[in-house]
């Protein structure tokens, strides 16, 4: 992809992933999908061509690379696995995120080198502390300080990964009193703290993530699982989320990327009344649009990508990001089915699946209702970088 935010290094790394995961992801995706679980040794494979931990610190076996080359890897990752696999790698790397940024020296040492080099895999429970969302709800989970340990009670839903993490990074409670910012983010160990899967939960797309619901009935951890300070969770996540958002953008890019290059090869292909359907204008017009709408969006997730990666607070541009590429990829899969005619509602025709994945963007890691107030929150009470554009016309 020709962007100005991709240097020459970016461009030969893009066609490296490519060309790997074409290989190595591939001819695996129908089987991951129907096994509702990528392998372990998966991570392993990635973890060796040195995709995982693209961005974390050297000294804990990442590569210190910039974001944008992480990023470059994720809108491949979502191009080749769409979206059950780019979801469980995503969010074994939105936890290592949230560890190289905040974990203790002991965590680093023992969890994250050990995502990085696949031995682990890890995954994130947030949900049930919904972005945007200041109400504590009764089923929240809650993590009671016991002497040195804390003793956690409640439920987690919808995790990815869930059964098959060696670790957990998860919030909890350990204040009420003082909502969102008495909650704390902890590291579980998944067998070793007992925590039990509820039901294994059967979805429309993103099979090849395994999604479960937890339950921690008096899980026991020790306080050195906490995850930075008590009671910060909400501030990590707050910094954490423009990144993760951007992420799920380009996951979306990438599964639009393949819906479109899918469909303009069965256009070339299949014929109708004596020639190829791409002749037809109704299908030109109908592809452009996708090309347009999926340009768009890229252009405003390397606009937040741009800024994160000189360090500047991006909250509005990746909300944005994600909320537009999660609605985008919906319509472009959409098309995709369309001009495939029959074909496209077969199960032995890929673009279905690309459609199902897409379903899920505008919803999964916030829903493009609650981005839109978000950002329109941004808009009333302006932005914290004082020279986003935005903030002209307030
Ligand atoms: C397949 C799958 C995998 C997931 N994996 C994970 C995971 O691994 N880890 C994790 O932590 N979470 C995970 N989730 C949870 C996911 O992030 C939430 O489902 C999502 O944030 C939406 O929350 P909800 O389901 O509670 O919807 P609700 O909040 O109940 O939303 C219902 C409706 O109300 C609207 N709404 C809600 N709040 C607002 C608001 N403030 N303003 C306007 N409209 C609003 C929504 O847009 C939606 O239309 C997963 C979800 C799915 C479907």
């Amino acid at each position: 992809m020709s962007h100005w935010i991709f240097t020459e290094e970016h461009k030969m790394f893009r066609k490296s992933v490519q060309k790997y995961l074409e290989k190595e992801l591939s001819p695996y995706v129908e089987e991951w999908e129907k096994a509702g679980r990528i392998p372990g040794s998966f991570y392993e494979q990635l973890s060796k061509m040195g995709y995982i931990g693209i961005s974390s610190p050297e000294e804990y076996g990442g590569n210190h690379a910039d974001l944008v080359t992480e990023a470059v890897f994720l809108e491949e990752l979502g191009k080749y696995g769409t979206g059950g696999i780019a979801a469980s790698i995503s969010y074994h790397l939105m936890s290592l995120a949230l560890l190289s940024s905040f974990g203790s020296e002991e965590q680093k040492r023992n969890d994250l080198s050990k995502a990085i080099s696949g031995e682990k895999i890890a995954t994130l429970a947030l949900h049930e502390l919904a972005v945007g969302s200041k109400e504590l709800k009764d089923t929240e989970l809650r993590a009671v300080q016991d002497g040195d340990d804390y003793l956690l009670n409640g439920k987690k839903k919808f995790v990815i990964n869930g059964g098959s993490s060696d670790f957990i990074c998860v919030t909890a409670i350990t204040d009420p009193s003082k909502g969102l910012d008495g909650t704390s983010l902890f590291i579980i160990d998944r067998e070793s703290s007992h925590v039990t899967i509820d039901r294994k939960i059967k979805k429309l797309g993103w099979r090849a993530s395994e999604t479960v619901d937890l339950s921690f009935n008096n899980v026991k951890v020790s306080k050195d699982a906490v995850v930075g300070e008590v009671n910060e969770a909400n501030s990590y996540l707050e910094k954490s989320t423009q990144w993760f958002q951007v992420i799920q953008a380009l996951l979306s890019i990438g599964v639009a990327e393949k819906s479109l290059e899918d469909t303009i090869r069965y256009s070339k292909e299949r014929k109708q009344f004596g020639k190829t359907i791409n002749h037809f204008q109704v299908l030109q017009h109908k592809m452009a649009d996708m090309a347009v709408e999926l340009e768009k969006s890229r252009n405003l997730t390397y606009r937040a990508l741009y800024l994160l990666n000189e360090g500047e607070d991006a909250a509005v541009e990746s909300a944005m990001a994600k909320a537009f590429a999660g609605e985008m990829v919906k319509q472009v899969a959409d098309s995709a089915v369309q001009i495939h005619g029959g074909m496209g509602y077969m199960m032995e025709t890929p673009v279905q699946r690309y459609w199902r994945d897409a379903r899920g963007m505008s919803i999964i890691g916030g829903t493009t209702e609650q981005l839109h107030g978000m950002i329109s929150k941004f808009l009333e009470t302006g932005p914290a970088r004082k020279d986003a554009e935005y903030s002209k016309s307030l």
